[in-house]
This record gives structure tokens, C-alpha cells and sequence, in this order.
């Protein structure tokens, strides 16, 4: 099952995006702070984060610098609450793949979500290499053995 952390500090919108995403057939974590969310996104096998930028504790940005550069490769979605060009020119800088701009509409916000997925299926399938016995992955930073 595809897996989604969502990084969102207001309940209101963090429900609505857990309830929105379960019925599209995600499996959902919910985090509401910076803190959490880092530790979680590196604990747990996520296949896609929607990372608030203004959170308690760290913000979107410096979780998403944080993850990227633990050189976690899960596609990253930033919610930005400006339609800023600086906000997201530095989302992209710091490793974010897409952003929406809230208030966003949950069919936006869906049709992003799978157009990363399957951009980033697309660039597993190029990325695993089989080395004898032992397959790496390098989206998910995984080593393991065929068979
Ligand atoms: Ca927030």
C-alpha cells in the first residue's frame, strides 16, 4: 500500500487531508511538527511527504533540507500558505518536488499526488541495480538481498 506522511500542524486541514487521502486508498500518518516529521519520514518508509512550511518547532523548509540532506529521496510536496516566488524557488533549492499553495483544491492536491508517484516509480525502476546477489536501491536507500 502506498504510504503518505502528512506534515500539517492545523487539525482541521490535517483531518481533512487524512480522510481525503484514506479514501483515495492511502495508508496516512499524520505529524504535526518539524520534529516528529523528520524523525519519522527517516524511520519509516513513506512513498511520499506533504510537508507544511509554516509547522511548530522546525519548519517545512529546514525538515525538507534535513531529509534531503540524510539523503532521503521520497518525493517531498511542500504546502505553501503564500503564493510566494521566493517560497517556492526555496522549497525547490532545498530538494521539495512540487508545492501547492493552500487553500488548495483536493482534486489539485490528488492529481499532484500521483504524478509524483509516478515519477518517482518511474525513476526506481531506472535506479535499482542488481549486483550479483545483492540489489541496491538508491530511491529508497536500500540494500538487500535477491530472491
Ligand atoms: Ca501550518
Amino acid at each position: 500500500m502506498t504510504r503518505i506522511l502528512v506534515v500539517e500542524d492545523e487539525p482541521g486541514i490535517a483531518l481533512g487531508l487524512e480522510d481525503d487521502l484514506k479514501m483515495e486508498g492511502y495508508e496516512v500518518e499524520v505529524a504535526g511538527d518539524g520534529v516528529t516529521a523528520s524523525r519519522r519520514a527517516r524511520e519509516a518508509g513513506f512513498d511520499l511527504i506533504l510537508l507544511d512550511v509554516m509547522l511548530p518547532g522546525k519548519d517545512g523548509f529546514e525538515v525538507c533540507r534535513e531529509l534531503r540532506r540524510a539523503g532521503l529521496r521520497t518525493p517531498i510536496l511542500m504546502l505553501t500558505a503564500k503564493a510566494q516566488e521566493a517560497e517556492k524557488v526555496m522549497g525547490f533549492e532545498l530538494g521539495a518536488d512540487d508545492y501547492v499553495t493552500k487553500p488548495f483544491g483536493t482534486r489539485e492536491l490528488r492529481a499532484r499526488i500521483k504524478a509524483l508517484l509516478r515519477r518517482a516509480a518511474g525513476e526506481r525502476e531506472t535506479e535499482r541495480y542488481a549486483f550479483g546477489e545483492v540489489e541496491v536501491d538508491f530511491t529508497r536507500g536500500e540494500l538487500r538481498r535477491n530472491g
